[in-house]
């Protein structure tokens, strides 16, 4: 998506480490026009699929959810919660998640009246890097016995594979924006051409 792209490349700032920032439009300060576009671009590509519910975590999924939920007929969006230990009192899904960025596993539950076997879920999160908050959440969903439909992204660092891994398993990954090489000393970036895929 050629809107984020460019957002990406003037207000980002790649981080050694492999860490791109991206507070000033995304996951501090939030352009809501960007995310209004990012929900009907995600809209658009999920056409045609039952989604009942958009589940995210939090913080930074939430807002970008919320507004992609309007272009989804206004569903519901539940968000995984950090918990600061797992009660297991039946009440709550639970499962824990290894942290890309703090290099630390963490707990996050869903209240288990928030998914149900009737549920078709779209998981939507702001970035894809190895894939473990999705594989989080995509266990949530296995425990509610929710169906994954699908995955929104708004941008996927391709380079390390997570997205490829679960698009290998038959999981329809759509990322915004596809990230294939970051360069921490320069600053510099690439993305990947869909159009031209
Ligand atoms: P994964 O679990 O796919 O390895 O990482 C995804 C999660 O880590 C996202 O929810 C996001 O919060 C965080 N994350 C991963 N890479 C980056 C990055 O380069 N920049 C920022 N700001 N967050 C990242």
């Amino acid at each position: 998506m050629k809107l984020l792209e460019d957002r990406i490349r003037t207000d980002g700032v790649v981080k050694p480490g492999g860490v791109l920032k991206v507070d000033a439009f995304l996951n501090h300060q939030c352009d809501v026009e960007l995310f209004d576009a990012m929900g009907e671009e995600w809209a658009r590509r999920f056409a045609g699929v039952p989604i009942t519910k958009i589940l995210t975590i939090e913080a930074s999924g939430i807002g970008i959810a919320c507004v992609a939920a309007r272009h989804f007929g206004g569903v519901p969006v539940v968000f995984a919660k950090k918990a600061p230990s797992i009660n297991l009192d039946g009440d709550q899904y639970a499962t824990t998640i290894y942290s890309f960025t703090k290099q630390r596993e963490y707990p996050v539950i869903v209240g288990s009246r928030f998914l149900s076997p009737d549920d078709h879920v779209l998981i939507i999160d702001d970035f894809l890097a190895n894939g473990c908050a999705l594989e989080g959440l995509m266990r949530l969903c296995d425990m509610a016995g929710a169906t994954v439909e699908g995955i929104g992204i708004a941008i996927e660092k391709a380079f390390q594979g997570g997205g490829d891994a679960l698009r290998a398993r038959g999981i329809r990954v759509e990322s915004l924006a596809r990230i294939s090489a970051m360069d921490g000393e320069t600053g510099e970036l690439a993305f990947i051409d869909d159009s031209a895929e």
